[in-house]
């Protein structure tokens, strides 16, 4: 059988421990067999960061504004206690903190839908895609306490002087008070993000937020994305046959919870974060999260949602067996590879990620699956695979697809 070749390359953006482990198995068994695979590599493991003073990070970054797509494995995020770990000369960055800054990019998270590994909600056939904008708020708020008695208040003073004031509130004891802020740009490129993301998986888009209860905060919010809807994407919906549609946060929470699922749901950033947790537990497993960031500028980069699964990999390195489940970064793989074959109208890149995910579905629904998943699953007496054979089980099942 010949391989599919690329005309593009992908950016791959290596990464630690165990997901390391893992990168290098899908690679192996289930890719290059496969693919006449074409990526541009970079190393983001720590030690290499460290050498480069994560001049690597940046210039996976660049590379992914030139070639558009890239796919990341999991990374360790630096604390004190990988300083002396890895003997550090910094504690550097979040790669996917600078990544993002860097591709001012949105990320949307979806869970893996597969029979056998129910929801917790009974109504949700298809995934739910959390859509988290990632500025500002209570995130980048200002904050003090109020000692006692006293008058609050918000003063902007303009660049030629001028000043506005509003008033807060007139403290008569002692309280708390916080600033927030946030970009029109910066929610103008979330909304862009948000738009093309629906367009491009042909999904609705809800939004939410407390515009009644805050009619200049939140407002601005849901005019921003009212306006960069109309401007530019209402007619690209209608064609799709897709729908934008706002509405209330409570609203949306009871909503979504009566909801088939099937849609994108973008959230503000508070909202995000806890929303996000609460989608991905009802789903089942973390490790059957993806994850993708979408930059305004059409920029691409797939990852899955967990870490790199730390305390499994210490057990690799004492040489005992682990059952680590593969499948969220088989798929960050299969959907760097499918963007690559729209962009580059290569139809069997993109029908090989549609195999390989089919695939990985249909080893869990077999009954063959990693030790995560046999714990929840509702399929009766689940066989447990070690974190290589799962592989390999993938591989027999994609072998027989493509034959
Ligand atoms: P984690 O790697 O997501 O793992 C937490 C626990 O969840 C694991 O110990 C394991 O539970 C379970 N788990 C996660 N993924 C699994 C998988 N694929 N298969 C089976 N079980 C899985 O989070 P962490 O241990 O808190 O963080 C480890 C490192 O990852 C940290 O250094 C952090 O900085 C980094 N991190 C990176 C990213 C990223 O690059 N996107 C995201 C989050 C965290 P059991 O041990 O009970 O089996
Ligand atoms: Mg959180």
């Amino acid at each position: 059988m010949s391989k599919i070749t690329m005309t593009t390359p992908l950016v791959e953006m290596d990464g630690d421990e165990m997901t390391r482990i893992l990168w290098k198995m899908i690679k192996d068994e289930l890719l290059l067999p496969f693919i006449d695979l074409k990526t541009e590599y970079y190393d983001l493991g720590l030690e290499e960061r460290n050498r480069t003073n994560d001049q690597v990070t940046v210039d996976s970054a660049n590379a992914t504004k030139k070639y558009g797509v890239a796919v990341k494995c999991a990374t360790i995020t630096p604390n004190a206690a990988r300083m002396t770990e890895y003997n550090l000369k910094e504690m550097w960055k979040s790669p996917n903190g600078t990544i993002r800054a860097m591709l001012d990019g949105t990320v949307f998270r979806a869970p893996i839908v597969v029979k056998g590994i129910e929801p917790n909600v009974k109504t949700w056939e298809k995934p739910i895609t959390i859509a988290r904008h990632a500025y500002g708020d209570v995130y980048k708020a200002s904050e003090m306490k109020v000692p006692g008695p006293g008058k609050a208040e918000l003063v902007f003073t303009a660049e030629d002087g001028t000043i506005v004031r509003e008033l807060i509130h007139n403290f008569t004891g002692a309280g708390v008070l916080q600033g927030q802020h946030n970009l029109d740009d910066s929610i103008e490129s979330f909304a862009h993000s948000c738009f093309k993301y629906a367009l491009d998986t042909k999904q609705d888009l809800w939004f939410a937020t407390k515009d009644t209860i805050s009619k200049k905060y939140d407002h601005t919010f849901k005019d921003i994305f009212q306006d960069v809807f109309e401007k530019n994407y209402k007619d690209a919906f209608e064609k799709a046959g897709i729908e934008y549609f706002y509405t209330l946060i409570d609203d949306a929470v009871a909503r979504v919870m009566k909801s088939k699922g099937g849609f994108i749901w973008a959230c503000k950033n508070y909202d995000g974060d806890v929303m996000s947790d609460m989608i991905s537990s009802a789903f089942g497993s973390l490790a059957m999260m993806t994850s993708v960031l979408v930059s305004p500028h059409g920029y691409y980069e797939y990852e899955a949602a967990h870490g790199t699964v730390q305390r499994h990999y210490y057990k690799h390195l004492k040489g005992e067996e682990t059952s680590t489940n593969s499948v969220a970064t088989i798929f960050a793989w299969t959907g760097a590879l499918r963007k690559r074959g729209e962009l580059d109208k290569n139809q069997a890149l993109c029908e090989f990620a549609d195999k390989l995910e089919a695939a990985c579905l249909k080893t869990i629904e077999s009954g063959k699956m990693t030790k995560d998943l046999a714990l929840i699953t509702t399929i009766e007496n689940p066989v447990v695979l070690n974190s290589e054979n799962f592989i390999k089980a993938i591989r027999t099942e994609l072998e027989a697809s493509l034959s």
